[in-house]
C-alpha cells in the first residue's frame, strides 16, 4: 500500500506542510500561522454584520 502524502503550502509562511494526520493544523504549519490567518479573517468579517443589519433596515424603509 503506497499512499502518496499531499504537501499543501502553509497559507501564511509558505512552508511545505504533510496533509496528513499528524498535521492537526494543516492546511498551516502550525498552531502560530492558524491563529494569525484566523484573526485576519475574524477582524475582517466583524465589520460585515453591521451594514447588514443596516440594510436590512433600509429596504423596508425604501421601496
Ligand atoms: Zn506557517
Amino acid at each position: 500500500m503506497m499512499k502518496k502524502t499531499t504537501i499543501v503550502s502553509c497559507p501564511q509562511c509558505k512552508k511545505e506542510v504533510p496533509w496528513a494526520n499528524d498535521s492537526p493544523y494543516r492546511p498551516f504549519c502550525s498552531e502560530r500561522c492558524k491563529l494569525i490567518d484566523l484573526g485576519q479573517w475574524a477582524t475582517e468579517s466583524y465589520r460585515i454584520p453591521l451594514s447588514e443589519s443596516n440594510s436590512e433596515d433600509e429596504s423596508s424603509h425604501q421601496a
